[in-house]
């Protein structure tokens, strides 16, 4: 019997992680999974109950126990729910995103979200994007890329998504939350961001969001 094909993404914020796996999901019928969503649930919970980001044991307790899961919405894309809450948006807010890079650091925090991460979708065909999803999670996947961008690119990208949702932007502060989120996923300890031995390298700095989805569909293919 063939096993389930695995396609690992990795990549720094603002990549286009999250517009490819939607993507070669759609295209190539797999099965997405955000797993940044996790990370950033883990921290959405800690600032809405006062936990302080080094508080190492309670962060792991919200980790191993929160009540996180993805649903589809009537329109058939995927939401994040906590509880009986749809948190999707408030997962996407800066604060968010720097929280989730503090405590996806520590080490019983990760180790409380793997298996979530391998029993996504058990059995079925699946694509999933994050940091260390081709080192740590997935290293046998069968597929491995490693989606990267130049700061200043991915900087722009994320202000003219926030200027579509008519929101305030301000470049200098973005391009240097991103550096700093990069920093400390690439220099932590556990499950750095790192391209895998074996991934390619896949630069989208110069491809529009179709382009960089066309050339990650054409290495899916190539497997299959
Ligand atoms: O990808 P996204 O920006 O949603 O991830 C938020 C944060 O979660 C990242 O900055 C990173 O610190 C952490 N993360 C991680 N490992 C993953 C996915 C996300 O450490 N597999």
């Amino acid at each position: 019997m063939k096993s389930r094909l695995v396609v690992a993404l990795d990549g720094p914020a603002g990549a286009g992680k999250g517009t490819v796996c939607r993507g070669v999901a759609a295209r190539c019928g797999l099965l997405y999974l955000d797993t940044g969503a996790i990370y950033r649930a883990v921290a959405l919970s800690s600032l809405e109950h006062g936990v302080e980001k080094d508080n190492v044991e309670a962060l792991a307790e919200i980790a191993r126990t929160m009540p996180f899961e993805f649903r589809l919405d009537g329109n058939g894309a995927w939401k994040a729910w906590l509880g009986e809450r749809d948190v999707s948006q408030s997962l996407r807010e800066e604060d968010v995103g720097q929280r989730a890079s503090q405590v996806s650091a520590l080490q019983p925090v990760r180790a409380a979200l793997l298996e979530f991460q391998r029993g996504y979708g058990a059995g079925v065909d699946v694509v999933l994007d994050g940091r260390d999803v081709g080192t740590v999670v997935f290293p046998d996947a069968d597929l491995k890329i490693f989606l990267t961008a130049s700061l200043e690119e991915r900087a722009n990208r994320r202000v003219r998504e926030l200027h579509q949702r008519g929101e305030p932007a301000n470049l200098t502060r973005i391009r240097e939350d991103m550096a700093q989120r990069d920093a400390r996923d690439a220099g932590r300890k556990h499950a750095p961001l790192l391209p895998a031995d074996d991934a390619i390298v896949v630069d989208t700095s110069s491809m529009t969001p179709e382009q960089a989805v066309d050339s990650v569909v054409q290495l899916v293919e190539e497997k299959r």
